[in-house]
């Protein structure tokens, strides 16, 4: 069933586990994260990123996914991720989205919040919640997202932040990076624990790809309720095509909906790791 993401993200945060948010833009990436949350029996969020709307077609799309959601006996909510632009906002709106994430932290701190409150107030008119971010996600290799500065939240502007603007869950910025890491990942797990003492409001981790399993599992006990997951997902089907072309004998004479349907099973068990490491309490 399509489940409200705040609704959704406040059940995890008194039960004290995350729930994956997955990025999609197709078919398949959609029909792998609605398989995998069932299997598993947990919800799940799909994130679509105002950087695929030159690719897809917003309306089209969340139309798909409300009707698959609707079937799917899981709790799925449906999220725009990393939107810039207040017209993708409201096109997400519009096209039923649960909940958006405005990303103002290119801005300071007051004009971020000056925006974000703007989009706060249009989307709870619409029964949408709001993610925001301050402080920003670097990007490590592999990432389809926008470079960020890497600069960490600091817990005093999360809380002012927060207390200004209404959003719903807050992405902090602790030192995970979107992509893959280039070295040893440092996160700052004591900034957490502080950044969640200053607020009351769920906490979102992006960057989950790559990052290791006890600091997810630690991140969840302080406080994060969402871990956004992209690469990890994409770099799985990625492989699967590289095998099947340099494998298969008849490579070129495949039709394309088999290497499809080979990268959504490829895409599975990825989603399926992720679902059960955050449902772990
Ligand atoms: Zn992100």
């Amino acid at each position: 069933m399509l489940v409200n993401t705040k609704e959704m993200l406040a059940a995890a945060q008194q039960g004290g586990y995350a729930v994956a948010a997955f990025n999609v833009y197709s078919l398949e990436t959609v029909q792998a994260a609605i398989r995998a949350a069932e299997q598993e029996g947990q919800p799940v969020i799909l994130a679509l990123g105002e950087r695929y709307f030159p690719t897809v077609d917003v309306e089209g799309f969340a139309a798909l996914v409300r009707a698959l959601a609707a079937k799917a006996f899981v709790g799925v909510a449906l999220h725009l991720d990393h939107a810039y632009e207040k017209a993708s906002i409201i096109r997400a709106i519009r096209s039923g989205f649960t909940s958006v994430m405005y990303d103002g932290s290119k801005f300071d701190l007051e004009e971020n919040i000056r925006r974000t409150k703007e989009i706060t107030e249009i989307a709870h008119m619409a029964g949408v919640s709001v993610e925001a971010e301050i402080g920003s996600t670097a990007r490590g290799d592999f990432s389809d997202e926008e470079e960020g500065t890497g600069a960490l939240t600091d817990p005093d502007a999360a809380r002012r932040f927060v207390a200004e603007t209404k959003v719903d869950f807050l992405a902090a910025a602790i030192g995970t990076v979107h992509g893959m890491y280039v070295g040893e990942p440092k996160v700052d797990l004591e900034l957490l624990e502080r950044i969640r003492e200053s607020v009351g409001i769920p906490l979102v981790l992006h960057g989950g790809s790559g990052t290791p399993d006890d600091i997810i599992a630690k991140a969840i006990r302080l406080g994060i309720c969402k871990i956004n997951v992209n690469t990890e997902v994409s770099m799985a089907a990625n492989v699967y095509l590289q095998n099947f072309l340099t494998t298969s004998t008849d490579a070129n004479k495949a039709h394309l909906s088999t290497i499809m349907a080979g990268m959504q099973r490829a895409m599975e068990p990825v989603m399926t790791k992720f679902i059960r490491l955050l449902a772990h309490k």
